[in-house]
């Protein structure tokens, strides 16, 4: 006997099932919908890079690079990862097909699959989706950060999302930000003995990340240790104040956060991050901000950045917390056909009425009409074409409306105007 085994989805990683596949695809539709009218094209990235593409920008001392990246050796032994994120990608890609040259800013969104190896909770998968979009070109302006958030806004609130917050920071640039950096070391040094394992080793890794943590015993000490606002240089400043003068101009509400900082070595000047209520402790939805420095680190010509990922699995979450979830589709109509002449005219009435745009569902195995009907009824179709031999014979289909299961006779060319409706 052959073994029945049974197999399961790899941890962490999921099936998104009709209905809820027709949701993800009426928000990705919307974020494009969105994206266009910000000029704004979409580029279609590979799944696959070279490890060392994010070990130079996401950096080699995050978590995202150090533990949770899925990496392998090719064929050839060279190391390849899943993308644990994409705008390594993106930049990667403008410089490899010259953007750079193009008129205007370069400005790109892109959706899909990203991989990392996390503890799965709700909120948080090892294959997760993100939407994004990036701008790329010569000027920093913070005008352009502001639209690149108020874009962010306009999708999630066009999808129906309501209750969301806008923290944003400044994290300084290369001058200013090493300066913090050794100052925010010395003092998490001083208070080492109150913090955990985790930011006791990010001491000397990553310190920024300290500001992160989320561990009750922690809070009081963090709230004591330098903030970068009172460490920024003065174009930094002026940087950010010009940032939340934009903000204010677009009437976008918004909270100012020292403590974000964001995971991602490239990130510089604004940061920011949407966080959505329903959604427990994996509550942000997106997380963005400037990357100026990242093109040259790349070997590309000095280019400024900034942009956003927006985690669509968390976005839907929220939507349907908030139940605005997916709806059921629509079946138009349900084809009961009974006898052996009524078929072909069933396949005829099936094709004309999809040409027309209606959504149609044909049994193919001869039923009783009692029994088509009452599947009519559970598939939520609005309408029954019923064909028997009289309708054969006629050239007129008996049309019911489940709804209130009355009936009409209707010509079969005359068919789709009324289904339409
Ligand atoms: P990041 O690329 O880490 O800046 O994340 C941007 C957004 O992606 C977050 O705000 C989340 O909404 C989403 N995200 C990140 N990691 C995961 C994950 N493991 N599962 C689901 N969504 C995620």
């Amino acid at each position: 006997m052959t073994d029945a085994r049974k197999f399961q989805s790899v941890p962490g990683v999921r099936d998104i099932l009709p209905p809820e596949s027709a949701f993800w695809n009426h928000v990705e539709q919307t974020a494009g919908d969105v994206f266009a009218t910000y000029q704004f094209s979409e580029i279609r990235l590979p799944i696959l890079e070279q490890t060392e593409l994010f070990a130079r920008s996401v950096g080699a001392s995050t978590d995202i690079v150090g533990k949770e990246m899925y990496s392998f050796a090719d064929r050839d032994e060279s190391s390849i990862s899943l993308r644990p994120e994409a705008t390594a990608s993106v930049v990667r890609a403008y410089i490899e097909h010259g953007m750079h040259t193009q008129p205007g800013d370069v400005k790109l969104y892109y959706m899909g699959p990203m991989f990392r190896r996390e503890r799965p909770q709700k909120g948080r998968y090892r294959q997760f989706y993100q939407i994004g979009a990036e701008v790329l070109g010569q000027s920093d302006h913070p005008g352009i950060d502001a639209d690149v958030i108020e874009m962010v806004l306009v999708f999630i609130e066009r999808c129906g999302l309501v209750g969301h917050t806008l923290c944003i920071n400044s994290i300084g640039c290369k001058d200013c930000r090493p300066k913090y950096v050794e100052l925010l070391r010395a003092a998490l040094t001083k208070v080492k003995d109150r913090l955990g394992p985790d930011s006791q080793r990010r001491i000397e890794t990553n310190p920024l990340r300290v500001l992160d943590s989320k561990l009750e015993a922690e809070q009081t000490v963090i709230e004591t240790l330098p903030r970068i606002a009172d460490h920024l240089c003065d174009a930094c400043r002026e940087h950010f104040k010009m940032l939340q003068a934009m903000l204010f101009m677009r009437q976008i509400a918004y909270e100012v956060n020292w403590r974000l900082v964001r995971g991602l070595d490239y990130y510089m000047r604004t940061t920011f991050e949407i966080t959505a209520p329903g959604l427990g402790s994996q509550n942000a939805v997106c997380g963005g901000g400037r990357y100026d420095g990242l093109v040259e680190l790349l070997g590309g010509p000095p280019t400024k950045g900034i942009g956003f990922a927006l985690g669509t699995d968390r976005l839907i979450l929220a939507l349907e917390e908030a139940g605005k979830g997916a709806a059921a589709p629509q079946l138009d109509a349900f084809i009961a056909w009974m006898g052996a002449a009524a078929y072909p005219m069933a396949v005829r009435i099936a094709r004309a009425l999809r040409d027309a745009g209606c959504s149609v569902e044909l049994p193919h195995e001869e039923m009783k009409f009692k029994k088509s009907l009452s599947l009519a009824a559970r598939l939520n179709a609005r309408f029954a074409v019923i064909l028997g031999d009289n309708e054969v014979a006629s050239g007129v289909a008996t049309v019911k409306r489940m709804a209130d299961a009355t009936q009409q006779s209707v010509a079969e060319r005359e068919l789709a105007k009324i289904l339409r409706k």
